[in-house]
């Protein structure tokens, strides 16, 4: 009985590892036709600054809608884009999208607003890196400040010498650059010293319960403050209530995403969000 137990435990377990494989399988070679098949789009999320009240802009989400597996997420497709090579043409192609984006709503005037860009860990060691945004931005006649970079913290691990390298090479050139679910990697913190970074984004598990939790607002208040004394901006992620928002501002949290501000949304949406955001802040 034991000996049936532990063998169908083991079948178990291999059936759901093969279909977890063939899964990443089947997404892998999905993925390697999504960009010549026009499956892939980006959504746009805005950025509110809160002193201030005003759209600051927006950051760049993937979309990948597949004909038969449906909505997929980033969340699933870019660990496997990053294990199977797929990663650095995926990466191009967010650069070349999120940039042309930017370059409409410049032309329209709207100058002061930032394309805030994920990198993968991937792309972020990639020599041609830097040769590849510039040339993006040259073709878009864009100035370095109208788009950020948001790397993880496991983008700086590695080879720290070569990331300091990669850092200094994208802020020399004008780019500033963010460190996304800041407080989740497993890095130290003395990075921060290190490297010349711009912003820190609040991881939104610290900002999903901030209301009930004194330990996730301590977390919030201690990374706002240290923040604060290296003279870096933040920015709260997930932040899905107006509750939540005036909590963080009165934390001192410079800036804010999330669903109350607004969700991702495709580019002509978003350029009515623009429109209407400026409206408001003429009036
Ligand atoms: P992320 O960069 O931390 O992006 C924030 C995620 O939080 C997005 O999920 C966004 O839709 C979601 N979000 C925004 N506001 C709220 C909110 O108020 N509540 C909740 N519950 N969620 C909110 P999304 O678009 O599914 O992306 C997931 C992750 O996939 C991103 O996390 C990023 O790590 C990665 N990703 C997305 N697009 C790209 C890309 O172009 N390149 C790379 N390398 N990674 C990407
Ligand atoms: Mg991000
Ligand atoms: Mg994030
Ligand atoms: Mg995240």
């Amino acid at each position: 009985k034991a000996k049936e137990d532990g063998r169908n435990k083991y079948c178990f377990f291999t059936a759901g590892m093969q279909s977890q494989f063939n899964r990443q399988l089947q997404l892998e070679n999905a993925l390697r036709l999504a960009i010549t098949n026009n499956q892939l789009q980006l959504a746009y999320q805005p950025q509110l600054c809160l002193e201030k009240n005003t759209l600051t802009g927006f950051e760049a989400l993937l979309r990948w809608q597949h004909p038969e597996l449906g909505f997929i997420s980033p969340a699933e497709f870019i660990p496997v884009a990053e294990h199977s090579g797929l990663m650095i043409k995926l990466g191009e192609w967010v650069l070349q999208h999120a940039i042309q984006q930017q370059k409409r709503w410049y032309q329209h005037g709207y100058t002061e607003l930032v394309m805030a860009i994920n990198l993968s860990p991937v792309q972020f060691r990639q020599p041609e890196l830097l040769d590849i945004i510039s040339t993006q931005l040259e073709l878009a006649k864009l100035p370095a400040h109208c788009i950020e970079l948001e790397i993880t913290e496991s983008a700086m691990v590695e080879d720290a010498e070569q990331a300091i390298k990669t850092v200094d090479a994208i802020r020399h050139k004008g780019i500033s650059l963010a460190i996304d679910d800041f407080g989740t990697g497993y890095s130290s913190l003395s990075y921060l010293k290190r490297f010349h970074l711009s912003k820190l984004k609040i991881d939104q598990s610290f900002v999903r319960e901030l209301l009930d939790s004194p330990e996730d607002r301590a977390i919030v208040t201690a990374i706002i403050r240290m923040a604060q004394s290296l003279g870096l901006r933040t920015i709260a992620e997930g932040v899905e209530t107006a509750e939540h928002q005036s909590l963080l501002q009165q934390l001192g949290c410079d800036d804010i995403q999330g669903y109350h501000y607004g969700r991702p949304m495709p580019a002509e949406a978003a350029t009515a969000f623009i429109q209407q955001a400026f409206v408001h802040q003429q009036a």
